[in-house]
């Protein structure tokens, strides 16, 4: 999810959260080039006019919450007591991607010998450093905010928050079944980011086989489901999505499925066609991935019904295994 009420546009696009309103009215399936921003603009409007926000393009980093909610003071009235602004660690991110403390010998199993990253969306602590996540980064396409501060459900459960949960709960499936998992960042690590750049760059480096980066969406009520994002043909600077296009929709593909089945939880009723997929062409993490990668957007965090399940521990474990499953699947394991 992203805050920034802006219009995309090529020197202000949307920043690195897949789950924009603005793309959310749109019936097809893929987003082109060419349509991108017209499109983007046409459901920005339409998103604004529905959810009776009046556009405030000065104003990054607000979460559609009711006028007296600022995103800031929301954050810092939500954050659990690890993430309050006096305990949030407030020393130079350095945090380096990391596996499970104490890396115990990998389990035995199917997936000995690969490795998977898994991305948990935002970061708890952006909420107070949106100086810091305002920052522009080079996505190779374009330039955008380093990280954005995520959603929120109507009672303040953070994406964020929601992101780690279900990120740890895949990972420790994934370990027992042999894998090596990067998280690209870990609770009260670092106060803020990483940047949507290093979020991409550190699957790279990890050489992973698979790269699954977790969010939830912050749409209108009524909007449900689970979409699955794929990496559009890109070719600029340092963004090159050619190779890893076919292999990251096989992944897609797969996650899709387990996790329709594993939550029962139907493909979103809001964009895709019904179908769970959705291609872009916006978003850094896929652009400057060199290895298969997706975005899941595992509900509408902004619906009554779809954040019942998202604030459910039993549920998010269920969505945690659909992810697993359909990376075991995607890897033949
Ligand atoms: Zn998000």
């Amino acid at each position: 999810m992203r805050y920034d009420d802006s219009p995309p546009a090529p020197e202000s696009g949307p920043a690195d959260a897949p789950d924009r309103h603005w793309f959310t009215r749109r019936s097809t399936l893929v987003v082109g080039v060419a349509a991108l921003a017209p499109a983007c603009l046409a459901g920005w409007v339409l998103t604004q006019a529905l959810s009776g926000a009046g556009p405030d393009e000065t104003r990054p980093h607000t979460v559609p919450l009711p006028a007296s909610h600022s995103a800031l003071s929301h954050g810092q009235r939500d954050a659990k007591p690890g993430s309050s602004p006096s305990s949030t660690p407030t020393s130079t991110p350095s945090g380096s991607p990391s596996t499970s403390a104490a890396a115990p010998a990998p389990a035995r199993g199917p997936l000995s010998g690969r490795t998977v990253v898994i991305d948990p969306g935002h970061n708890t602590g952006n909420f107070q450093h949106t100086d810091e996540i305002d920052r522009k980064v080079d996505i190779g396409t374009n330039r955008k905010e380093c990280d954005t501060t995520g959603t929120t459900t109507n009672s303040g459960y953070m994406e964020a928050e929601f992101t780690m949960d279900v990120s740890v709960r895949t990972r420790k499936i994934l370990e027992a079944q042999g894998a090596k998992v990067v998280l690209t960042h870990e609770t009260g690590v670092r106060p803020w980011g990483p940047c949507i750049n290093e979020r991409a760059r550190i699957g790279n480096e990890a050489a992973a086989d698979a790269v699954v980066s977790v969010h939830a969406d912050g749409v209108s009520s009524g909007n449900r489901g689970y979409h699955i994002i794929l990496p559009a043909t890109v070719k600029s600077g340092a963004a090159d999505t050619a190779k890893i296009v076919g292999p990251s929709r096989d992944l897609g593909e797969k996650i899709a499925s387990n996790f329709a089945r594993t939550t029962g939880s139907s493909p979103a009723n809001y964009l895709g066609s019904g179908t769970g997929l959705v291609v872009r062409d916006d978003l850094g993490g896929l652009n400057l991935s060199t290895r298969p990668k997706v975005f899941i957007e595992c509900g509408n965090m902004r619906d009554a019904k779809d954040a019942a399940q998202l604030t459910s521990p039993e549920w998010r474990q269920k969505a945690a295994q659909g992810i697993a499953d359909g990376i075991v699947g995607f890897l033949g394991g």
